[in-house]
């Protein structure tokens, strides 16, 4: 550390209290919360309080802890190890941990750091494990932000994965020699395989998966999860997604997952675009298989960023198979489609009662020949159809649905970069749907969501696609709406 750093005046350290008694004294909110804080641990609670109030009184049933229920006496602090000053009074405040330093206990004064021998953390437990943020009483609601940005960070398997380490403790000690090979046995479990069924909540295969790690002392298989991205806002992106990017060797990723969700992995780990935009594919489906085969042969731990969700219009069942043919570990993390990102940039309702119960995921490309597409009929039956990489082909869309019988007059949603801030959003009816086409103005990728549930969107931030209506319609259209 450099000279530079300033001196903690506060120093931490993890004091045992199992079986000790930790007393509070206070009978109000202060003292209830210490309560909570205390009663994550296996110390023994003494609360003292002559007036609890009603809420802390059903913590002291609910957790059948020992309550003093008399006016407040030095005596009633002896044998505790920790004494907490919570009853909003300052000077009985001051009185309890004058008492408590004549007995030796230190002691703690809700919200009075001077009067303070220790400060209790904000706390992330995985117990075993717990990580404790201290800001020297100086800021609450700072330690409380890093806690939530920390629990986020953290499995909630990491608990159960702890225990399973202590048990391994011996048998890695005895077959592994420090050093190398050890450090490389604990990277594996609590990055590899055992670390992963943890997560999926199979502990014991988490078992199996260890012994295997310390019998076999190979080097670590890789492993590839194909996460889903969600639709462009950072925020947006699964708690899984981002603790695997924090994981991920390498980060393989589209050219539709912006800047700021990739730059959200672990900052040394590898980045590789694969593009797959429209018009600019750098590297083939069949290149980027074998690209993920190949990291994973090399034992790293790969994340697969896709936009939206993976399982939708991704490419995932190539990918998948490709991995499953070549015997390389993968899971699936979902993300939120931009179905669902548009739907909500609308406040529009997919399913609305009475009018539509079923919803159809499509895109234009595949109207090929002269058949209807099957989902038409869906269409018309009153389904909600959202359409991936619609816009170039929106007047094919429009034309074969108006073809099928459904009203020009439907309702359409569309929405460009749909849950980010430059998102733009459009409302019309599918006979102005074509105009889409012939707009040079929209960069972005596209949404379009047609049917009657539309209908019940909110367009007030939204433009009339029929500004463009005639610049780009298409005849297929006109003849359609003449019908
Ligand atoms: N797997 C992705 C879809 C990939 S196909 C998902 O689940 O969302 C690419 C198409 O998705 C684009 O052509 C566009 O139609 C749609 N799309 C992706 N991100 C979008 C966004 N932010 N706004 C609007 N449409 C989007």
């Amino acid at each position: 550390m450099s000279h530079t750093t300033p001196k903690l005046n506060a120093f931490p350290v993890f004091m045992r209290v199992e079986g000790q008694t930790v007393a509070i004294v206070g009978g109000g909110e202060e003292a209830l919360a210490k309560a909570r804080l205390i009663g994550q641990s296996s110390a023994v609670l003494r609360i003292i309080a002559e007036n609890a109030e009603p809420a802390l009184l059903a913590f002291i049933a609910q957790t059948g802890t020992n309550h003093f229920a008399a006016a407040y006496d030095a005596s009633q602090l002896e044998g505790a190890v920790m004494v907490f000053a919570a009853s909003g009074d300052e000077e009985l405040d001051r009185r309890v941990v004058t008492d408590a330093r004549r007995l030796s206990i230190p002691a703690n004064a809700v919200d009075r750091p001077e009067l303070c021998d220790f400060f209790t953390p904000a706390l992330v437990n995985r117990a075993p494990v717990a990580i404790a943020i201290g800001t020297e009483g100086a800021g609450p609601v700072l330690a409380q932000m890093l806690r939530g940005r920390i629990d986020r960070m953290l499995s909630p398997s990491l608990g159960p994965l702890a225990i399973l380490a202590a048990s391994f403790r011996g048998a890695a000690e005895n077959l592994l020699p420090r050093g190398n090979a050890r450090r490389r046995f604990w990277n594996d479990f609590f990055a590899g395989a055992p670390a992963r069924a943890a997560e999926a909540g199979q502990l014991s295969q988490a078992h199996d998966a260890a012994v295997d790690l310390l019998l076999s002392n190979v080097p670590a298989c890789g492993h590839v999860a194909l996460v889903g991205a969600g639709p462009g806002a950072e925020d947006l992106l699964t708690l899984r997604a981002h603790r695997l990017l924090m994981e991920a060797d390498v980060i393989v990723h589209d050219a539709l997952v912006p800047e700021a969700v990739v730059a959200m992995g672990r900052r040394d780990a590898e980045r590789l675009p694969v593009g797959k935009r429209k018009g600019c594919h750098t590297k083939s489906q069949a290149e980027i298989n074998a690209l993920l085969v190949e990291l994973g042969r090399e034992g790293k731990r790969v994340v697969r960023l896709k936009s939206g969700d993976p399982l939708v219009f991704g490419r995932a069942g190539e990918e998948m198979a490709a991995l499953r043919d070549a015997g390389i570990a993968y899971e699936v993390v979902p993300g939120v489609t931009a179905a669902f990102a548009a739907a909500a940039d609308f406040e529009l309702p997919l399913t609305l009662r009475g009018v539509s119960s079923s919803m159809v995921f499509t895109t234009g490309h595949d109207l090929k020949g002269n058949s209807l597409p099957d989902w038409a009929k869906l269409a018309i039956s009153g389904a909600t159809v959202a359409v991936y990489m619609g816009r170039s082909v929106a007047a094919e869309v429009a034309g074969r649905l108006i073809e099928a019988g459904l009203s020009p007059d439907t309702a359409v949603a569309v929405v460009e970069n749909a849950s980010l801030a430059n998102r733009r959003r459009f409302h019309g009816t599918l006979a102005d749907l074509p105009s889409l086409e012939a707009r040079a103005d929209l960069s972005g990728p596209v949404m379009t969501i047609i049917g009657d549930a539309v209908a019940g969107a909110n367009f007030e931030r939204s433009e009339p696609l029929a500004a463009h209506r005639h610049e780009g319609a298409s005849s297929s259209v006109a003849e359609g709406v003449q019908q």
